[in-house]
């Protein structure tokens, strides 16, 4: 299978070159060419699959040559190697944990598959990868995780000082080795200003073989596919029509699922839900796209007024916009409603949401007034824990913290101090 540019001026890749590129020399994100639909009896009969042999059947003809089968089917191990319980909620609406992997959120599926298929294309070379990552919390510490002990890469990550939580900062600097954390005295902004300029550095990239691990790269964004069916195969116990509502901000997430979708997974209908950032359910009722900037909300991971796979989506169904309007639907929430929404759940049903999660539900309660006999998938994307300092006060109740995480809270914090691009490439130079 080989990638185009969705910006169609660069040449087509092949997998190996589109994840090492991350994105196209002419600016486009990279999607398939050609996705050929799985067998009608594999899908039929996916509940009697170990989830390891499904994942390696969904993603095959993505990776072509560029991963020989048994190094893929190593690869999806490590990467799966958690559970995503599917928790009954109320009638018929269910949460689809996806936050029981190393950091607590999902993005550690992403993550652990990119870095394991970077040190299989880096492994001849005795050149070492450097991969920069400019975030506002969930990224980076996922892809801290992902890549802790990965031989031949080199993580450094940048993060705006005190605008993180708490237990997000000890993920990104406590684990050492081969992960480096740099503490920016700005904002999240300063810090992709930052990571961009390093990539435009003739000095930095004649030293240092730089890439990234952004949530554009395909080979983080098209293993989140492999959740879609886990949960699939949960919901369809009941027998009734399955609908996934996913909490969105980049909209990768989404994007996978629709992935799976295309490969033959038969989900009856998407939910793109939203905090106040609403570019996509307003583009979803008016047909009319149009980006604002983005606002702050509680549910901060999708602060995003721009989505970067938007583009993405609409390839999915070839630009049409009547198809694509059938399948999804769109729903937005303001903070109110989403600290309103986990007390009465946590109150109802003694189910303690994170913020994005939320969002997901509540947009299931409204798609479903109008569709009574279907199941409700909702994705939670983040153990609460990590947004205990809003979801404390809202249960009023403390969170218990993870076993895996307790030993995080007391390992001690590493970072260097910076505040200018200087002492980045300095850094990078001297490091
Ligand atoms: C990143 C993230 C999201 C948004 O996912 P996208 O793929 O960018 O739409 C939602 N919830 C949490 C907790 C996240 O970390």
């Amino acid at each position: 299978m080989l990638y185009q540019s969705l910006n169609y001026s660069s040449k087509p890749e092949n997998f190996r070159e589109a994840v090492i590129k991350g994105i196209s020399p002419d600016k486009g994100l990279y999607y398939p060419n050609k996705i050929k639909p799985l067998s009608k009896n594999f899908i039929n009969n996916l509940s009697k699959f170990h989830i390891h042999e499904i994942a390696f059947e969904a993603i095959n003809q993505f990776i072509g040559n560029s991963i020989p089968e048994l190094k893929l089917r190593s690869i999806i191990e490590d990467t799966l190697n958690f559970d995503f319980p599917l928790i009954k909620i109320e009638k018929q609406i269910f949460s689809l944990e996806l936050f029981h992997g190393p950091t607590l959120a999902f993005k550690d599926v992403g993550a652990r598959f990119m870095a394991r298929c970077l040190e299989f294309f880096n492994k001849n070379s005795n050149e070492r990868i450097t991969v920069l990552v400019a975030t506002s919390g969930d990224t980076g510490a996922a892809v801290a995780n992902g890549f802790f002990n990965i031989s031949g890469i080199d993580v450094v990550i940048l993060y705006p000082k005190g605008k993180i939580s708490k237990i997000q900062e000890k993920q990104m600097t406590t684990l050492g080795g081969n992960i480096s954390a740099l503490e920016v005295d700005g904002v999240f902004d300063d810090c992709q200003e930052m990571v961009k300029k390093a990539f435009l550095d003739p000095q930095l990239i004649s030293k240092r073989k730089l890439t990234s691990a952004n949530s554009i790269n395909i080979a983080r964004w098209l293993p989140q596919m492999f959740y879609f069916f886990d949960g699939y195969i949960k919901a369809n116990k009941f027998n009734l029509p399955i609908n996934f509502s996913v909490p969105s901000g980049n909209f990768g997430n989404l994007c996978a699922g629709l992935i799976a979708h295309k490969l033959g997974l038969p989900i009856n209908h998407f939910l793109a839900c939203t905090n106040i950032n609403d570019t996509v359910p307003r583009y979803l009722n008016s047909g009319i796209y149009k980006p604002n900037p983005t606002i702050k909300t509680i549910s901060n991971a999708m602060d995003v007024g721009n989505p970067s796979n938007f583009i993405r989506i609409q390839k999915v169904y070839n630009n049409d916009f009547n198809k694509l309007k059938k399948n999804i639907s769109g729903y937005s929430f303001n903070d109110r409603e989403t600290k309103n929404c986990i007390k009465n759940i946590y109150q109802n049903s003694n189910y303690i949401m994170d913020p994005h999660g939320a969002i997901g539900y509540m947009g299931l309660k409204k798609y479903n007034l109008k569709h009574t006999n279907e199941i409700g998938v909702f994705m939670e994307t983040a153990h609460p824990i990590k947004f205990s300092n809003i979801v404390e006060k809202i249960v009023d109740e403390k969170i218990k913290i993870p076993k895996r995480l307790s030993k995080t809270f007391k390992c001690k914090k590493k970072s260097l101090k910076i505040t200018e691009y200087m002492e980045f490439k300095d850094f990078l130079l001297k490091s």
